[in-house]
């Protein structure tokens, strides 16, 4: 067995000397105890988050402990009745090839007709948030304006195709043509404007020509201030993440908004997608029969090997992971 410890806390994005590889022993699971092979690990940006040694939502990382994540994970042995030899879990656990776990730390997959690595993309964590941040926070309404930022990921691709569902105009923030072109070829938002081109101003404004209703904020820094500028009145921002500060070494300094949001009387609003457990249920229905009706795609990259785990990671903040960043660790 092999599990991959925060060697010490980086500055910066994390380089390899941050993750070390340790060799353990694989436990044999006791009474109400599963043993799982890993299959499909998550990387997301909120794992960054947790290698600060600051108070949050979550506690941070500890130093020479495994770092942890949502997984799909295979079931190798059951100790339990209801758990099956065979079956596929998800959960968040160790990032080890193989753990052993209480039954109830995992829940089985509630279909096999769907990709496997979908319940860690548009039907796990990250579709979730987008689903909560955008409708509970957000309240597109149709022929409203919705921007949203990292528009190809994970979280920003499923956000911008339930606004086009709810029959907002939608725009789509991200870096490069290749995503430009995804967002607006295959998801068929209605514009996408490339934050790296050096104008991007003027092509945000010329996107948004009657205003922004919606800004549904995942990167933070000078591409949400310029999103600002455009506010309606009554506008609201469901903040999701900041990801282009989450490798800072020094304090985010940016403009100051207290005024934009008054004179728009906007509604600027973090959260984090736990918050809105009560409604999970519904909304994990809704979602799947979106994707099995073909209504909402999800672009996925799935690197090989656990020796890959730390270069995914890395990928999220240099934008070089397309859609959902996954890696396959084991055959299913
Ligand atoms: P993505 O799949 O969108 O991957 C990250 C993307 O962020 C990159 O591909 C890149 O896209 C973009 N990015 C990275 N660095 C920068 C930068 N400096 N400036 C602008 N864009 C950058 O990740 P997720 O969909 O998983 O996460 C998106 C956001 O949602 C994150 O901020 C994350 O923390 C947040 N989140 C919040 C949750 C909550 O409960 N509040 C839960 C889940 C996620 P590009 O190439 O276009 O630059």
């Amino acid at each position: 067995n092999e599990q991959i410890v925060l060697a010490h806390r980086p500055e910066g994005i994390p380089q390899d000397d941050a993750f070390r590889y340790e060799q353990i022993d694989i436990q044999e699971p006791g009474q109400g105890e599963l043993l799982l092979e890993s299959v499909y690990i998550s990387v997301d940006p909120y794992m960054r988050g947790r290698m600060y040694d600051v108070k949050s939502y979550t506690p941070p990382f500890q130093v020479d402990a495994p770092l942890e994540g949502h997984m799909v994970s295979k079931v190798v042995k059951s100790n339990v009745s209801d758990i099956n030899e065979g079956d596929y879990v998800t959960g968040v656990l160790p990032w080890k090839k193989f753990n052993t776990v209480e039954s109830q730390r995992v829940t089985v997959v509630p279909s096999r007709e769907v990709p496997l690595y979908l319940y860690l993309s548009i039907l796990g964590m990250p579709g979730m948030t987008a689903y909560q941040g955008l409708l509970q926070i957000g309240k597109p309404q149709s022929g409203e304006t919705v921007v949203v930022s990292a528009a190809s990921g994970a979280v920003g691709s499923v956000v911008g195709q339930i606004a086009k569902l709810k029959g907002a105009r939608v725009v789509g923030i991200a870096g490069g043509s290749e995503k430009v072109n995804y967002i607006t070829d295959t998801l068929e938002f209605d514009a996408a404007v490339d934050y790296k081109k050096d104008d991007f101003k003027d092509q945000l404004a010329h996107a948004v020509p009657d205003g922004v209703d919606v800004y549904f904020e995942n990167v933070g820094g000078e591409i949400s201030d310029e999103v600002f500028k455009h506010l309606n009145k009554f506008a609201r921002i469901p903040v999701c993440g900041a990801i282009s500060t989450y490798n800072d070494t020094k304090p985010d300094i940016g403009p100051r908004i207290q005024q934009t949001l008054i004179k728009n009387q906007a509604l600027m609003q973090g959260f984090i997608v736990a918050q809105f457990e009560e409604d999970f249920k519904a909304a994990s229905e809704q979602l799947s029969s979106w994707v099995q009706a073909g209504q909402i795609k999800a672009e996925v990259t799935i690197d090989e090997g656990f020796d890959q785990i730390p270069n995914a990671f890395r990928k999220l903040f240099t934008g070089d992971n397309f859609g959902k960043q996954v890696i396959k660790v084991a055959s299913e």
